[in-house]
């Protein structure tokens, strides 16, 4: 043992654990400040796959308008000239042949007007859809910079606020034996975050379990670092202030 007592050696331990379990606390914060970038940029990835989606939708409905006015050119000609011949029809049997070709050519130029113009609209809601979605994307854009920036300046606090904690660390650790600090650390690693913790009215306060008596009195006597039997941590009689 060195010079300090074990009860001041555990008075530090007690307050060492305090500033770590802020400087924890701290890093927790720091860690799950990224997590909203993470979901901005889901979002992103969701809107960009939509995007090409919709993209790869435009091209074919522009592939189909084509065709549509492709056939619409042809069935136009094939009525001129259907017609053109119904000028030159003398016999009555191929006139009423030749004009209900022209009557069939009608109908269907009217079929292809109606799909073209079901194209059109297609083509009018795939834009404002991308639009749309465009306009999120860049609204999104910009929220993550903001986010960003706010990110950087917050985690700077962090860090500062953790630096400060840790300096502080230091007084304690001077007071404390290098083999009960590596136990406080092994024991807090393994068991959430407490290495040491009180014990009142013959229990130990990290796990709650009931502390042989003859073991209690010896803690009282603070003559030796002492963990609990069942939990393993370091245990301390707090000091009525
Ligand atoms: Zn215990």
């Amino acid at each position: 043992m060195n010079s300090s007592s074990v009860q001041v050696q555990l008075e530090s331990l007690a307050k060492l654990q305090e500033i770590d379990r802020q400087v924890d606390h701290l890093q927790k914060k720091k860690s799950d400040l990224p997590t909203a970038i993470k979901e901005l940029d889901q979002k992103l990835e969701a809107l960009t796959l939509d995007e090409a989606k919709k993209s790869a939708e435009k091209t074919e409905v522009e592939k189909l308008f084509k065709q549509t006015q492709a056939a619409i050119e042809i069935n136009q000609d094939r009525m001129n000239r259907a017609a053109q011949r119904l000028e030159q029809m003398e016999n009555q049997t191929t006139f009423m042949a030749a004009n209900k070709e022209v009557e069939q050519l009608k109908k269907l130029a009217s079929d292809l007007d109606v799909q073209k113009a079901a194209h059109l609209a297609q083509q009018y809601a795939l834009n404002m859809a991308c639009k749309e979605i465009e306009e999120k994307k860049s609204a999104l854009l910009s929220e993550r910079q903001a986010t960003l920036e706010k990110f950087s300046e917050e985690e700077g606090v962090l860090n500062q606020d953790i630096q400060q904690l840790q300096a502080g660390r230091n007084g304690f650790i001077a007071q404390v034996d290098r083999g009960t600090l590596a136990r406080y650390d092994r024991i807090r690693s393994a068991r959430a975050g407490l290495g040491i913790v009180p014990a009142a009215q013959g229990r130990c306060m990290g796990c709650n379990v009931l502390i042989p008596p003859q073991m209690y009195n010896q803690l009282h006597r603070s003559q030796e670092v002492m963990s609990c039997p069942s939990c393993a941590r370091i245990l301390f009689i707090p000091k009525i202030q």
